[in-house]
């Protein structure tokens, strides 16, 4: 095989690796995503039931201002209702003070009944609360397990990325965008091996011109189909840098 054929299955090998660590990667961050998500809505969760419990609390303060007053009403009514003397001013007032008692028992129902509403929104709340420590401990576990599995990926493309550049550097440019310009449509299947004179990128059978130059190995061929560079594999002269 000729030494730029030779190089080109060394760097297509090598680019073909770095993308296999692709869906490993994929796979850690999916698994992370996952249960950063259950936590965000977790916390939305936890974020609308407070929002929900402070205006609530807001509306019973409201009310308890508003007790207040006719409270202070129902006082000044009883004191009038000492002084006054004709029948209309005793039924005037007798119909003030139904009106402020009325309010005020509305105002108590009301209140009851948002006390009641807080009470199992904070129920609900503390259990939100329980699933978000969980759902915290277990990203920090499911951190905390792919954290080696991480490194060594980084480390294998690291020297990956090492034996690359070396690769590159050592080869003549125009050959590498030669192989950069198939690899644009090709991505990993840039360079593939011929089997049983078929090319293993399209599968179609190349032609004896194409092949027997192929196995003279004095230069490039690239597939009469499709066009990729095609080599034939053989034992130990492929696999060494
Ligand atoms: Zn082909």
């Amino acid at each position: 095989m000729n030494i730029y054929t030779k190089d080109l299955v060394v760097l297509s090998k090598i680019d073909k690796e770095l993308d296999s660590y692709t869906p490993q990667i994929e796979a850690i961050n999916s698994k992370i995503e996952a249960v950063q998500k259950k936590l965000n809505e977790l916390n939305a969760k936890r974020d609308s039931l407070n929002e929900l419990i402070d205006s609530n609390r807001a509306k019973i303060n409201a009310f308890e201002l508003q007790i207040k007053e006719l409270k202070d009403k129902l006082e000044e009514i009883k004191k009038k209702q000492k002084i006054v003397k004709t029948e209309k001013e005793i039924s005037s007032l007798s119909t003030e003070e139904h009106i402020a008692k009325d309010s005020l028992s509305y105002n108590n129902e009301e209140i009851e009944r948002l006390n009641g509403i807080i009470e199992s929104k904070e129920a609900e709340l503390a259990d939100i609360q329980e699933q978000i420590e969980a759902t915290q401990k277990e990203l920090e576990e499911v951190q905390k397990s792919v954290e080696d599995e991480y490194k060594a990926i980084e480390e294998s493309k690291r020297s990956l990325y090492q034996k690359r550049d070396e690769q590159v550097r050592s080869m003549d440019p125009k050959i590498l965008s030669f192989y950069e310009e198939i690899r644009k449509w090709a991505g990993n299947t840039a360079v593939v091996k011929v089997e049983n004179q078929a090319c293993y990128g399209c599968y179609m059978k190349i032609n004896d011109k194409a092949y027997s130059d192929l196995i003279k190995g004095e230069e490039i061929v690239t597939c009469p189909h499709c066009g990729r560079v095609l080599y034939i594999e053989v034992d130990g002269e492929t696999t060494e840098a």
